[in-house]
């Protein structure tokens, strides 16, 4: 009765109108069983200081679900009942950033090892009546009016979603039970409205509300859950049968979603270290094509030697801490594109390096063509590309230059990963891994050995021009040197001893990891 009073006094829509949003239920430590070691201190400190202030404050989202799970979160999210202005007034280095969806970036920490946390105001949740009921409501209180900046289009999808609300509703408007959860690091107190703690438990995977409307409202919750599944299934976690039975219908509806944003779907299916599990889950759930047109091309290389390497290599990055670059992943999943494209040049006797640049440029029209604004990733990709034949000129000065070049390391891993498929003699990726981490003079030496063993080989030899072949044309994988200035070409495949070729285990240089390009875009 008050509740319902309070209700009209808020201008919210009737209770009939309303979603079920949950009962509050506050679970203790002894039952839930955090581990405050697993929590960030800077995220204690953001919680700390806005309750220092007077406000709420919760770790919330998937930081609570993976410390639930016992997991150290990879970031932390705080929600909080102040506004974006009065979070960004209680911290020294804190940015409003975001138009869809405001937020607060409070950032500790400089350069690589900067961490942000951030901070979202308690979120109303509207569907299209209660927006209506809102917008219409003179008593609409000036707080609600303050973030009324909320859209809901004719078909029911979310356009915009900045009007602040309580707590429960903040709950109601996430996507998933254990995804919805608030965590108080100083009375060590789990909130949870929608049955996430039992889910967790049981390891069920649920939309919160009816999934077929929840798709609606924002479709990209279709590839959120296909991430979620794949994260969470080595734990154990399922779709619940609910959730999972409208995704392949729903998404016919990701065609309105901006370009963009599915872009940034796209790269946190591949890149926060479940890629393989994800196209996995893509493929059980009837989603392997049709969420994004990359995303069908990477699901459909992924049967193939290097790209599935690619993709196993950047989950093992993932896992050991160490940056990924969109940039790298992308140029591999579309090397067989470029490798074709120049090998059919050659045929036709054009120069190997215009003919490169122009398969690459033929490529970026067929299947990057339609994001535009990402000009830093299509010039890695190209660089990458580019760099592959020049690593097989060991003579001169082309090598001093090559190592100096700021993307030299990516060029350099993506070579590696070559040799992982025996499309170039691990050899060579072994002479540049010396080059790179020698001084000068043996640099010269290394140079001098090169030379020596090129003329070697190279007795007796025709000096035949041979293009690279496409993959998967008639020459068996295992023979490398498939591209006319290729190394393998110049050096023997087998060892000297006619022995079958070993993989030799990777030596990376510590900290010289691909350059994280930051493509990857923003959260909502
Ligand atoms: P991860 O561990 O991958 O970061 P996460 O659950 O933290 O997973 P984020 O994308 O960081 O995912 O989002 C933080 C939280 O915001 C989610 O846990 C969820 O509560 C909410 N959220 C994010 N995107 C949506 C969405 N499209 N619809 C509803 N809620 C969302
Ligand atoms: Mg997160």
């Amino acid at each position: 009765m008050i509740k319902q009073f309070i209700d009209k006094l808020m201008g919210k829509a009737p209770k009939s109108n309303k979603p079920h949003f949950g009962r509050r239920t506050e679970v203790p430590a002894s039952v839930h069983g955090i581990d405050p070691n697993l929590v960030d201190d800077r995220a204690i400190n953001v919680t700390r200081t806005l309750q220092q202030a007077g406000f709420e404050a919760y770790i919330v989202g998937g930081a609570v679900r993976d410390l639930l799970l016992g997991l150290r979160p990879k970031d932390f999210d705080v929600a909080t009942d102040a506004t974006p202005e009065q979070v960004k007034g209680l911290f020294r280095r804190a940015f409003i950033i975001g138009r869809r969806f405001r937020i607060v970036h409070v950032v500790y920490g400089r350069g690589r090892d900067n961490e942000v946390i951030e901070v979202s105001t308690f979120r109303a949740h509207l569907d299209n009546a209660a927006a209506e009921q809102v917008k219409g409501n003179e008593r609409t209180s000036k707080r609600q009016l303050e973030g009324m900046h909320h859209a809901v289009d004719s078909s029911g999808r979310v356009l915009r979603d900045n009007v602040w609300g309580p707590q429960d509703e903040d709950a109601t408007r996430r996507d998933f039970t254990v995804n919805a959860m608030y965590y108080d690091p100083e009375s060590q107190i789990v909130v949870d409205y929608h049955g996430g703690i039992p889910d967790a438990k049981k390891r069920v995977l649920r939309m919160i509300g009816d999934p077929v409307a929840r798709y609606r409202e924002d479709p990209v919750r279709i590839i959120r859950a296909v991430r979620f599944a794949a994260k969470l299934s080595p734990l154990g976690f399922k779709l619940e049968a609910k959730t999972a039975k409208p995704l392949t219908q729903s998404a016919t509806l990701l065609a309105d979603v901006p370009q963009s944003r599915l872009f940034d779907e796209m790269l946190k299916l591949l890149q926060t270290g479940h890629a393989l599990a994800s196209i996995a889950q893509l493929k059980k759930l009837g989603l392997a094509t049709g969420i994004y047109p990359l995303l069908d091309v990477v699901v459909e290389r992924a049967e193939s030697a290097f790209v599935q390497v690619a993709l196993a290599d950047t989950d093992r990055r993932v896992g050991e801490g160490k940056p990924v670059a969109p940039s790298f992943l992308l140029a591999c999943v579309l090397w067989a594109d470029v490798r074709e494209g120049w090998a059919k040049r050659l045929a036709r006797k054009e120069h190997p390096y215009p003919a490169l640049q122009d398969a690459i440029d033929e490529v970026f029209d067929a299947r990057i063509g339609d994001v535009s604004g990402r000009g830093k990733l299509a010039a890695d990709m190209r660089e990458i590309w580019m760099m592959q034949p020049r690593f097989e000129k060991r003579v001169g000065s082309t090598p001093f230059g090559l190592v100096e070049q700021p993307r030299f390391r990516a060029g350099f891993d993506f070579l590696r990963l070559r040799t992982d498929i025996e499309e170039v003699d691990v050899r060579l990726a072994d002479w540049w891994q010396e080059f790179s981490m020698a001084s000068d003079s043996e640099r010269e030496d290394l140079v001098q050995a090169a030379k020596a063993e090129q003329q070697a080989s190279q007795v007796g030899k025709p000096r035949v021009r041979r293009a690279p072949r496409p993959e998967g044309a008639a020459a068996p994988r295992s023979s490398a040197g498939q591209s006319e200035v290729s190394p393998a070409a110049a050096s023997p495949d087998a060892g000297d001893d006619g022995a079958p070729k070993k993989r030799r285990r990777r030596r990376r240089k510590p900290g010289a990891a691909v350059d994280q390009a930051g493509e990857s875009g923003s959260a909502e």
